[in-house]
């Protein structure tokens, strides 16, 4: 019986275990899981801090007892700590036993995801926290709780930072948000993204641009600008760095930043070797550049094509990603896909901007939503698009996904046929309405 053996067992490696065994219930499976929990719900983390999700409980979809009763062997902290893919064996390091171990495999599924990264003020600081586990949850519910933390100090500004500053706003804790750059939430273009600064001064949030925590002494914080704030609770979100280390002179091909090469499998460049989730590189589904995107979708999806693959059928294809993604901000909703600003640099575009009621406008509960696509010159193709608004976002943006996916073009727009209702849309909705403006433009540009 072939043996599969996954390092990691939290979104991408639970899943992969899951679809694995419905596929083939004879396979042997083993997760190796170096924390102290698995298969639970990362991206929810925040809205139990918050309160929304009320239950921590509700987070966790599959534990070692249930995997048991499926038939998967689940070994928490347990770390691969080495990869022989000559060999097709890994070293593991049973962390509460201090022992280690050799495991054979016929496929190895790495699933490890990223590790959060910590500026060096905030290396040993007791109050300081990040968020990306179940464990961190607890430890800082704890801190919460038992500090009884009426302050806290939210460093970086991306999605997680964010996520944090609202829902310890909405624990009515006061936030102070720390952020290096000069503008908030970098993956939002600096003139559509005004509407942060309001937001975050009318639910109180103090902001603090331009600078970084360089000390922490007892409960206060000094900045880099020689500011001194008030820091009880410290929580940073500031990115992650792939956890690949244990990979090194296994041959496995990683990127200059360290994610696993994968092919449209999910196939290393090693026979039997497999990656997926925050680990990996994979590529654009729309243009023909590698990408590496953090986000659930992608892990899922590579989930399924890897354990379908493994059960002998490779007709299933992970296609690329669009990057496809949306936060909640209080009461905006921003979401974007394609490829980055910077990126963007290397295609010649040109860019619709259109902003309209996201309902028929005389609905007396109709709000402005804001799109902007850019367009590649040559052939109309949707490279990046950006919806902003407080309701209909994600509608917008799952359209153009969508649309995206399936090789329609910024043109085609026009072309959509909306389901139209007063309190929904109006007939000519906010992405057709892209769609003529961007059939005009190139219109203008090959005249
Ligand atoms: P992870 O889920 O991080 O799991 C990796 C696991 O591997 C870890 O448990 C780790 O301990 C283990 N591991 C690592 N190395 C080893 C080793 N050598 N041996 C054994 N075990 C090892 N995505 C979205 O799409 N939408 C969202 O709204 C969203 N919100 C998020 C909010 C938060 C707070 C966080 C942290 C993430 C969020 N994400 C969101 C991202 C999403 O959760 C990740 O994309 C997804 O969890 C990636 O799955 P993964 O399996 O690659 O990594």
């Amino acid at each position: 019986m072939a043996k599969v053996i996954i390092v990691g067992g939290v979104a991408g490696g639970a899943t992969t275990a899951a679809q694995l065994r419905r596929i083939d219930p004879e396979i042997d499976i083993t997760i190796y899981e170096k924390g102290r929990d698995i298969s639970y719900g990362n991206c929810g983390l925040p809205y139990h801090i918050g309160g929304e999700v009320a239950e921590r409980d509700q987070l966790v979809a599959a534990t070692p007892e249930s995997f048991a009763e499926r038939d998967v062997t689940v070994e928490i902290f347990h770390e691969v700590t080495a990869v022989d893919p000559d060999n097709r064996t890994v070293q593991v390091k049973d962390i509460r036993n201090d022992r280690t171990f050799d495991a054979a495999y016929d496929y190895l599924i790495l699933s490890p995801g990223g590790s959060p990264r910590l500026i060096p003020a905030l290396l040993d600081v007791p109050q300081a926290f990040v968020l990306h586990s179940l464990e961190h949850l607890d430890e800082i519910k704890a801190h919460i709780e038992e500090k009884n933390i009426t302050r806290a100090v939210v460093v970086g500004a991306g999605y997680i930072g964010l996520e944090m500053a609202e829902n310890l706003v909405h624990r009515g804790i006061e936030v102070t948000l720390v952020h290096r750059d000069t503008e908030i939430y970098r993956p939002l273009e600096s003139d559509m993204s005004d509407f942060f600064m309001e937001e975050l001064k009318s639910r109180g949030v103090d902001v603090k641009l331009d600078t970084e925590i360089v000390e922490v002494s007892g409960d206060t914080a000094t900045l880099s600008n020689g500011e001194k704030i008030e820091a009880p609770m410290i929580i940073a979100g500031i990115g992650i760095t792939p956890r690949t280390d244990f990979l090194e002179g296994s041959g496995i091909i990683l990127n200059d930043e360290g994610y696993i090469c994968t092919d449209k499998h999910g196939c290393t460049n090693k026979e039997g070797v497999y990656a997926v989730g925050d680990a990996i590189e994979t590529n654009y589904h729309h243009v023909d550049r590698p990408v590496h995107v953090a986000l659930a979708w992608g892990a899922h999806r590579m989930a399924y094509v890897i354990s379908n693959q493994i059960s002998g059928d490779s007709s299933v294809c992970f296609e690329g990603l669009l990057g496809t993604n949306i936060i909640r901000f209080f009461d905006y909703d921003i979401a974007t896909l394609g490829l980055t600003e910077p990126e963007l640099a290397d295609y010649p575009h040109f860019v619709v901007d259109h902003r309209q009621k996201n309902k028929a406008g005389y609905m007396s509960d109709s709000v402005p939503i804001h799109v902007r696509a850019y367009v590649g010159k040559d052939d109309g193709k949707i490279l990046r698009a950006v919806v902003v608004g407080t309701e209909g976002v994600d509608k917008r943006i799952d359209i153009l996904s969508a649309h995206i996916r399936l090789g329609g073009t910024a043109m085609d727009l026009a072309n959509i046929e909306v389901a139209y209702s007063p309190p929904y849309s109006s007939p000519k909705s906010v992405l057709n309405m892209v769609g003529y403006k961007a059939i005009e433009k190139m219109k203008k540009i090959h005249e």
